[in-house]
């Protein structure tokens, strides 16, 4: 993901005396309105132990002569101690004249963050300088991620302290002029042994009574200027791309990771180079990758923050470190526009976590990522709490993150399929270049490929974007005649008649059709109506069709059609769970203890029950929690919706025919149960209760995939069982 300003109502009428209203309201208005140019010298002390900074920044800005106030915002914990005006030198040179200027402190409740309205003298000119001294605590210490199966980076708003230093635009720790893309030099000074990375290129670096400084620029207009530092081990590396920009690749590690540097700086190479292909020049002069103290996963321009536990399990993958590797660009170069709908994460999730499979080929990965896209967004968006994608801003739930990333990158492979490869990918690279450095909306990305593909592309993007939901598209009727074809041959005519429920899409749908010699892939297009019907003619006679075998289009799918997985159970509003084993000290109780704790807070409860007389409740969905005293019992239960694919035994199990034999062994596997539709059965077995151990505290990261083999607690298999296809046999029609 990427990080963002936290965005404050941009008027406060209520809170201020009726006459200064107007001038409040003027000086609050977006920033490129009033105030311009915004450019910072900052200098800043950080003081880990004391959790404190001591700062001074001269803000060189641009204002209207008619403005009277100008306000920033700061963190409310960071205490004014002056404000100057500086005339006549705006480079900051000597020779200025100093003037103290008031100012006022406004508290907005319910925010973080102060607001400095400083008054400026009548005659001041267009071009000002203030420099404004402050200091305080930034003590916010991260908080675990709350959710129990949703990994969320750790909360903080900035911190000090002892185990790093974390200093973004959400901190608010410089003062900012709300809505606002500034040029920075950043001199930060840290205790000796420490090293700071921050936005933009290093210019420098001196060590003198025990204090390193370094200062660091930033030409491009940026969102806001991020900070770190720790005691890290640094390395680095030159990487150059096919076109010759040369950019300093590094890591800031921990000592305890410093053995992984070279697998995350090969990876960040090979990301580079495929990337710059795709989305031009990289955006700046160095990467860095960065150990944070904190979960986290945060793309910031021209550095990545990793958490510790992810860097040590090799976050080098396309959906981790390539993903942050795409905001550079997306996101970090192209903004997203303040206050409207969040493109910026859909579309770096195909970039980044889609399309690198199709990059390097793997056809069956790539198909299993846009299968995720589509059981996310079936299993955890329901119709009614359903909202557009242009209404996704940030994620807070599986819900968000199924609209805002999941759907939202499945429109740009929609987009890709409506106007064609060549098109897309030029429509990209124009899109990236040409919004370099500014704010980009959902907008914006419709002007610029409607213009390079010659089409007027409202209605996709008002279907897709700006309206919530999707198609819910049916085979209706399949049949087939034989007719004569040219020259007298054999052919066969095909007639598929597809049906919209609901609200119908204007869309293009692929089939495979599968014929006595051959198989081949058709498509359909729909119209804006219940049915649609299309017709083939074919040289061999069709025996089967079925609707959109690949996951090429976005749509709604019954819970039957979706794989069975962990998830559905998840997502099934009635649960329970089942305790199918008799040692009160198994680790499966862990799961249960977790599970109701979580569930303290909300409405919906769920049933737990223990496995009695071979009987399963008879609705909703079931998490059977299995030690090896209760195998035979679950075993009897589990037949009747997983026939022959699972049989457990008591030196091991069998999945779909292949053995798992050893006291290590363990699986969690689903089902769709046989008698009630659309829920599951889902089981967690171990052959020891060892085996179980560790996978009972991951459970909830398990729920993708219909079954996973763990070995002590590792992973050695995991399998997606395809839900119902849509499929139909064709009907001969043989009337003469
Ligand atoms: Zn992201």
């Amino acid at each position: 993901m990427s990080i963002r300003k936290r965005v404050l109502p941009s008027c406060l009428i209520g809170l201020l005396a009726t006459s200064i209203v107007h001038t409040w309201c003027v000086s609050a208005l977006p920033a490129q309105e009033t105030i311009t140019n915004v450019h910072h010298t900052l200098s800043v002390e950080m003081i880990p132990a004391a959790h404190e900074l001591v700062a001074r920044d001269q803000i060189e800005l641009e204002v209207n002569s008619q403005v009277t106030l100008a306000t920033f915002t700061l963190a409310h914990t960071l205490h004014v101690e002056s404000v100057v005006m500086r005339t006549h030198s705006v480079s900051g040179g000597q020779g200025g004249r100093d003037e103290v200027v008031p100012f006022t402190i406004v508290r907005p409740p319910e925010t973080s963050a102060q607001r400095i309205v400083v008054s400026l003298p009548k005659d001041h000119g267009r071009k000002i300088a203030l420099v404004l001294s402050y200091r305080g605590q930034i003590n916010d210490p991260p908080r675990e991620p709350r959710h129990l199966r949703f990994v969320t980076p750790s909360e903080t708003a900035g911190h000090i302290g002892v185990e790093g230093v974390y200093l973004s635009g959400e901190s608010q720790w410089y003062p900012d002029v709300i809505g606002s893309f500034s040029t920075y030099r950043v001199t930060a000074q840290i205790p000796q042994g420490w090293t700071v990375v921050a936005s933009g290129s290093k210019e420098g670096e001196t060590t003198s009574a025990g204090k390193t400084s370094s200062t660091w620029v930033v030409q491009d207009k940026s969102e806001a200027f991020t900070i770190v530092a720790n005691k890290f081990v640094t390395t680095s590396r030159e990487w150059k791309s096919p076109t010759g920009q040369r950019v300093e690749l590094q890591t800031h590690f921990l000592p305890d990771n410093a053995g992984l540097v070279d697998e995350y700086l090969n990876a960040t190479a090979q990301y580079l180079d495929a990337y710059v292909r795709i989305l031009g020049d990289y955006p700046f002069d160095k990467f860095a990758v960065v150990e944070n103290f904190f979960a986290s996963g945060l793309g910031l321009p021209s550095f990545t923050l990793l958490g510790s536990g992810s860097i040590k399990r090799h976050y080098i993958q396309p959906y981790a470190l390539g993903h942050e590797i795409v905001h550079s660009w997306i996101g970090n170069s192209v903004f997203n526009r303040d206050d409207h709908g969040n493109w910026v994460e859909g579309m770096t999730t195909y970039l980044a976590n889609y399309y690198w499979h199709e990059l390097v080929q793997d056809t069956a990965q790539a198909f299993e990522q846009r299968r995720m896209m589509l059981d996310g967004y079936n299993l955890y968006v329901r119709p009614e709490t359903d909202y557009a994608v242009s209404q996704f801003l940030r994620k807070h739930d599986e819900k968000d993150n199924a609209i805002g990333y999941q759907k939202s990158a499945f429109v740009f492979h929609l987009l890709r399929q409506e106007i064609g490869d060549e098109l897309f990918w030029r429509g990209l690279k124009i899109f990236v270049s040409s919004y370099r450095n500014r704010p980009a909306d959902w907008q914006s990305i419709e002007e610029v490929f409607s213009r390079e593909s010659s089409q007027d592309l409202r209605w996709f993007f008002e279907q897709w974007v700006g309206q919530p939901g999707a198609p819910r598209v049916s085979l209706r009727d399949v049949q087939a005649r034989r007719v004569k074809a040219e020259g007298g041959k054999e052919a066969w005519r095909l007639t598929v008649q597809v049906e919209q429920a609901e609200k119908p899409f204007r869309m293009t749908i692929p089939i495979k059709v599968v014929m006595k010699e051959s198989t081949d892939i058709k498509s359909i297009m729909l119209s804006l109506s219940q049915r649609s019907v299309a017709e083939f003619v074919l040289p061999d006679q069709p025996l089967r069709v079925e609707l959109d075998p690949h996951a090429m289009v976005f749509r709604r799918l019954t819970r039957r059609q979706l794989p069975p997985m962990l998830n559905g159970y998840v997502t099934d509003p009635h649960k329970t769970v089942v305790r199918a084993f008799v040692d009160p000290a198994s680790p499966l109780q862990q799961i249960v203890d977790r599970i109701t704790d979580h569930e303290l807070t909300e409405s919906r409860r769920t049933t737990v029950v223990s496995l009695k007389e071979n009987a399963l409740p008879h609705d909703g969905s079931i998490l059977v929690l299995a030690g090896a005293d209760q195998r035979q019992a679950v075993q009897s239960v589990v037949q009747e919706s997983c026939g022959d694919r699972i049989t457990l035994g008591d030196q091991g199990f069998q999945v779909d025919g292949q053995a798992y034999d050893g006291p290590k062994m363990a699986v969690l596997f689903s089902c769709h149960r046989a008698d009630v539709p659309g829920s599951l059965i889902t089981v967690l077995y171990g052959v020891t209760s060892g085996a179980v151990e560790k996978v009972s505290r991951y459970l909830f990261y398990y729920g993708w995939h219909s079954y996973v083999i763990f070995q002590d607690g590792f992973v050695t298999k995991r399998e997606v069982w395809p839900g119902l296809p849509d499929v139909k046999e064709v009907r001969i029609d043989a009337t003469p």
